[in-house]
């Protein structure tokens, strides 16, 4: 039974794909203007992006600005030590030089002493291996040579203070080469972090380039559509007038509300106008092939203009109804419907008795439907026939 019941809705569901939407004009732009809107969104969500990468990008440029002022004054600071490493080490230099002259006069007087025979044993000193075994040696001379040894005592204490002096700049200076040699790998660090965020931008900034051109290709096939669908529009618009003028001429009543009735008894659903935009049957498919087929006529009367019962009965579906949009049924006598599809408003109620003209909705564009149209089916023992077979005066809107 529940099958049964699936497989009727599933033919229904197909009934209604197959019927509605060849007939009618494309639904223009619909899918490129959703696809526009999605393009949309990813450029809003890109331009975050780039701000983003550009932010981080200016970020670490002035952090690597404020890194290379440091490195500079460090650079700076380091030539300054390297001046005083320099004035030292000729400090150091003299001192050797004015030590080397001090320890010339120290040897004349002592070869002066000798040869005035003073003192026997500076042969002794002179077998001294550096000049520190000497001043050690000295300590046996010392009452005679007490000056000397003063003079060069005090050179060497000079030096070894110009020594400790140069070492300290020496390690400054290490230090500071040290914390250059960081600062740099600091920089390298923040120049590879600016590469990667340039990068970035640019592989984001292409995205964004090639997204703004799909979103100008959409807006001008949604530009060129809604182009279309005007000249149809006026074209429709212009065969009403055509029409309405016609039947002034015939002395047709025109704008009232009582229905048309034919022969057969179906009247036509509306007064507004007896323009047929799409007829029944096979219509071509897109590539020229008859293989789709359209269930009833689409009437192309005007947006909120009232939706006739074509025969009396029962309203067997007042609701929304898949692809016919806002659609009445009605149950006649002997078996057959009737269906009204597309309205903007319902104006009856399922399980009501309605008489022939009675007002059951207004024109609308539900469903899948762009212009506002009647979309009439008449269904005889449940199958689809021609109701242009029963509605007369109608007009060919259509090619
Ligand atoms: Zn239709």
């Amino acid at each position: 039974m529940k099958k049964r019941l699936l497989s009727v809705l599933l033919a229904l569901g197909m009934l209604v794909s197959l019927v509605c939407l060849p007939g009618h004009p494309t639904a223009y732009g619909e899918s490129a203007k959703d696809k526009l809107a999605e393009t949309r969104a990813k450029i809003a969500e890109l331009n975050q992006q780039l701000e983003a990468a550009r932010a981080n990008k200016e970020n670490v440029m002035e952090q690597k600005y404020l890194l290379d002022q440091r490195c500079n004054a460090l650079m700076e600071e380091i030539d300054l030590i390297g001046v005083q490493i320099s004035e030292t080490t000729s400090r150091i230099e003299e001192n050797e030089v004015q030590e080397a002259a001090q320890y010339d006069l120290f040897c004349r007087q002592v070869r002066e002493e000798e040869e005035r025979g003073v003192i026997s044993y500076w042969s002794v000193l002179f077998k001294a291996t550096g000049f520190a075994d000497l001043l050690s040696r000295l300590d046996f001379v010392n009452e005679v040579m007490d000056y000397d040894k003063s003079v060069i005592e005090d050179l060497r204490a000079i030096r070894a203070q110009l020594a400790d002096d140069r070492a300290a700049l020496q390690q400054q200076e290490a230090e500071m080469n040290e914390a250059k040699t960081e600062l740099e790998a600091q920089i390298a660090e923040a120049d590879a972090l600016i590469a990667q965020y340039t990068k970035e931008e640019g592989a984001l900034q292409a995205l964004h380039d090639e997204k703004e051109a799909d979103a100008a290709r959409l807006e001008q096939e949604i530009r060129e559509a809604e182009e279309r669908a005007r000249k149809e529009e006026e074209e429709r618009k212009r065969k009403e007038e055509e029409e309405r003028q016609r039947q002034k001429e015939q002395g047709g009543s025109g704008g009232s509300e009582t229905p048309v009735v034919v022969e057969s008894g179906y009247a036509w659903p509306t007064n507004d106008t007896r323009l047929i935009t799409s007829p029944f049957g096979p219509r071509p498919a897109p590539g020229g092939i008859y293989s789709t087929y359209h269930g009833g006529v689409d009437i192309g009367a005007s947006y909120g203009t009232n939706v006739l019962a074509s025969k009396s009965g029962t309203v067997l579906i007042s609701r929304w109804y898949g692809g016919y949009g806002y659609c009445v049924v009605i149950q006649h006598d002997h078996g057959n419907i009737t269906l009204y599809g597309h309205m903007s408003r319902l104006l009856c109620s399922e399980g009501q008795k309605v008489s022939q003209g009675q007002v059951i909705g207004l024109v609308g564009s539900t469903g899948n439907s762009t212009g506002p149209h009647i979309h009439f089916e008449i269904r005889e023992n449940g199958v689809k026939v021609n109701p242009l077979n029963y509605l007369t005066g109608w007009v060919r809107g259509f090619h």
